[in-house]
C-alpha cells in the first residue's frame, strides 16, 4: 500500500499481509496521536475482541514527535520519542486484537494544515481499502487544535468516495473535552462496560505520556465509570462504562453540509436546554 510518506507504515499484530488484514476491517479509529485511540475508539475496540467476524483497525495521523516526555522520557529527542511512541501503539494493537494498525506519520503542522490534501489523500485510501462499517475519530468540539485537523480531514477522505463506497457510521469521540454537555437526546452512548481489565491495559502501554504523572489511565477508566453513574439521574446505573459519541454521520451522507453549523447545532440545543431548565423556574 502506497501513501504519502515513505516513512508511513502499517503494523499487523497476526502478521496477515496487509491487503488482507484490512480487508476485514468492520471497525475502523482514526486519531491524531498514539494512544487517542484507547481513550477514544474503546466500543470499537472491545466489539471486535475475540471476534472472528469483527475487526478493528487503527490509523493514527501524526508522527508523535511533539510529545511531551518526563521522567525515563525526559531526555529523549523528538526522533527517540516517535520511536518510542510507534512501539507503545504496537503494543496497544497487539494486546487488542486490532486487524491492522496504520501511521501515517505526518509532523502535526502538516494536519492542521487546512490545504494539506496529502493526508486526506491516505485516509481515503485506507477507508476504500478496508471499507470499515463504523469509523471512530475526534470530535468537532474537541478542544486540541490537532484532533480538529484530523476530524475535518476524515470527513473530507469520506466525502472524497463514491457514495457506496463510505462507511455507514461516522462518530466523533472523547478525548480532549467529553461530550457530557450534548443533550441528552443528542448523545449517542457507548458501552463500554465489559474487559475492564483489558481497558486498562491498552491505555497503560502508553507509558511515555503517563510518566511523570499524567496519568491518562486512571482518568480515562474514571470518565467512563462516570459517565455510565451521570447519565440518568432518575434511574440505577445499567452500565458500569460509558463513552459518548456525537454523531457525525451526517456530514458524510450529505456532502454539502456544512461542518461549523452542524456543531453549532449542538452547542445551541444544549444552550437551550440550559435556557429552558432555567426560564422554567423564574
Ligand atoms: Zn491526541
Amino acid at each position: 500500500m502506497k501513501f504519502h510518506l515513505d516513512t508511513a507504515q502499517i503494523y499487523v499484530p497476526d502478521g496477515l499481509p496487509e491487503e488482507q488484514a484490512l480487508a476485514r476491517t468492520t471497525h475502523m479509529g482514526i486519531s491524531a496521536h498514539q494512544d487517542d485511540l484507547e481513550i477514544m475508539a474503546m466500543e470499537g475496540i472491545l466489539q471486535c475482541f475475540q471476534r472472528e467476524d469483527k475487526w478493528f483497525t487503527g490509523v493514527v495521523v501524526t508522527n508523535g514527535a511533539g510529545s511531551p516526555r518526563t521522567g525515563l522520557y525526559g531526555h529523549y529527542t523528538d526522533q527517540e520519542m516517535q520511536v518510542v511512541r510507534i512501539k507503545e501503539q504496537k503494543k496497544a494493537a497487539f494486546v487488542g486484537e486490532y486487524a491492522a494498525q496504520a501511521f501515517l506519520d505526518y509532523p502535526s503542522s502538516a494536519v492542521k494544515d487546512g490545504k494539506n490534501q496529502a493526508a486526506v489523500e491516505d485516509l481515503a485510501l485506507l477507508i476504500r481499502t478496508a471499507k470499515p462499517e463504523v469509523v471512530y475519530t475526534h470530535n468537532l468540539a474537541d478542544k486540541h487544535p490537532t484532533h480538529i485537523g484530523v476530524v475535518v480531514k476524515v470527513i473530507a477522505a469520506i466525502r472524497s468516495l463514491p457514495e457506496a463506497e463510505r462507511p455507514k457510521k461516522l462518530y466523533g469521540c472523547e478525548v480532549w473535552r467529553d461530550l457530557d454537555w450534548m443533550v441528552d437526546s443528542d448523545k449517542v452512548p457507548f458501552n463500554v462496560s465489559d474487559l475492564e481489565s483489558i481497558q486498562m491495559a491498552l491505555v497503560g502501554v502508553f507509558d511515555s505520556q503517563i510518566a511523570g504523572g499524567k496519568r491518562y489511565d486512571l482518568a480515562t477508566m474514571g470518565r467512563r465509570r462516570a459517565h455510565a453513574t451521570y447519565f440518568a439521574s432518575h434511574a440505577t446505573d445499567v452500565t458500569t462504562g460509558l463513552n459518548f459519541g456525537m454523531d457525525l454521520t451526517p456530514l458524510i451522507e450529505d456532502p454539502s453540509k456544512d461542518i461549523v453549523e452542524y456543531v453549532l447545532s449542538y452547542i445551541q440545543r444544549f444552550a437551550d436546554d440550559v435556557r429552558g431548565l432555567i426560564s422554567s423556574n423564574l
